[in-house]
């Protein structure tokens, strides 16, 4: 099973298994063999997975070096990158060499920034194995670190040769970041597909009991959704902008709460923010919000946020690096399965917004 992912800089593919066997595989498929690798990973993916992929790469490479970082996203630092190019340096690996991203978004976005610009570039692999990483971060080719204040401030656009995604993982993530990456799904359904948004709103058991047909299907819809917008944009330079849905006011939330908040349940409170934004414009329904939060509670999301003052939340997303003019870009609906662009909404539709945010639910 694969899908082929084809932005202009590169054309890569994404292959699903149950195992990391056939990585081996697909590693010949792309002619990359005889060469050192490293795999670069956090302790507690490195305890559950790092040996069975070593284990697996040793079978065709001499060479497979190890780095490991402690896991979290305040960890998502340049400091941490350093680490990495010291590690490579000293194991001497080459422009031939390859990289293995085997983690969430945080390793494959770190390790994606390394391999970017280790020797002005080695070829990676993305190895996803949080719901987040495998239906979102590690297609696309964003790449980067958080800087001072900012959410990936620092990074660049470079693809992975290919991405492998190992379902069986999923078996050992802990629910909540289940349910984190199930807000990016149901972002894909809001933004780009309403058959599929029923779908995911129909199988809450099926996906917390980890079916496995279930999640190959949204893995699988989720990475064709996203593939179709990056390969017609993979610069970001207008269309792909909708995947920013819910993550403008997510983005300041996950950063205010120093990471308090796991991303996707930020990107959950972004998303009803944008909706209610969606429906005082009156491209949708009181109907269709409530269902929004519904779907979002169902999965465990949080849809409030109570912890912080308006104001701040709003000078932070004033200082997100897609604010130009002062003008706040946002992502809104105008039906369940369609997104459109705005950036006019005035200081005081966007507070609303916030007091929303801040309200009970009813
Ligand atoms: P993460 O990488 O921190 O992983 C979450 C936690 O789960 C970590 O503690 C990790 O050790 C653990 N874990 C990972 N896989 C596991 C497994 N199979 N079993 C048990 N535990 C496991 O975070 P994430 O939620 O995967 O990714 C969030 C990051 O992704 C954020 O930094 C966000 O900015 C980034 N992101 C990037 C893009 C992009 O396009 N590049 C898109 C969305 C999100
Ligand atoms: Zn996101």
């Amino acid at each position: 099973n694969k899908i082929l992912v084809t932005p202009s800089s590169s054309s890569y593919p994404i292959y699903f298994s149950q195992n990391f066997d056939h990585i081996l595989e697909a590693l010949h498929h792309h002619n990359l063999l005889h060469r050192k690798v490293c795999i670069i990973t956090d302790h507690t993916v490195d305890s559950y997975y790092g040996n069975q992929l070593m284990d697996v790469l040793k079978r065709s490479y001499d060479d497979v070096f190890k780095f490991i970082f402690e896991a979290g996203e305040e960890n998502k630092h340049l400091n941490t990158i350093q680490d990495m190019y010291k590690f490579f340096i000293e194991n001497h690996l080459d422009r031939n060499s390859l990289i293995f991203a085997l983690g969430g978004g945080v390793t494959g976005d770190m390790a994606g920034f390394a391999a970017a610009t280790y020797m002005r570039g080695i070829p990676f692999i993305q190895v996803p194995t949080t719901l987040l990483a495998q239906v979102d971060s590690s297609v696309g080719g964003k790449v980067g670190v958080d800087f001072l204040q900012h959410k990936n401030m620092i990074g660049a656009f470079y693809q992975p040769t290919f991405v492998y995604v190992n379902l069986s993982t999923l078996k050992t993530l802990p629910q909540k970041q289940l349910s984190s990456g199930i807000a990016e799904v149901i972002k894909h359904g809001l933004i780009l597909d309403d058959n599929y948004f029923s779908f995911v709103e129909s199988s809450t058991d099926l996906v917390f009991d980890l079916d496995e047909a279930i999640l190959e299907k949204i893995i699988q819809r989720s990475c064709e959704l996203k593939a179709s917008i990056v390969s017609q944009d993979e610069k970001e330079l207008g269309l792909r902008e909708i995947l920013n849905f819910g993550h403008t006011l997510g983005h300041a939330i996950e950063t205010l709460l120093n990471f308090e908040l796991l991303h996707g349940e930020c990107v959950s409170i972004g998303m009803v923010g944008a909706a209610y934004l969606s429906y005082k414009k009156n491209l949708i329904s009181w109907e269709i919000l409530k269902r929004i939060e519904k779907v979002l509670q169902s999965y465990h999301l949080p849809i409030r946020i109570n912890q912080l003052e308006s104001e701040e939340i709003y000078q932070q997303m004033l200082l997100d690096k897609k604010v130009k003019n002062n003008k706040i870009k946002f992502v809104l609906l105008s039906s369940i399965g369609n997104a459109v662009r705005v950036g006019d909404l005035n200081e005081e539709l966007i507070k609303s917004s916030i007091s929303y945010l801040k309200s009970d639910v009813q």
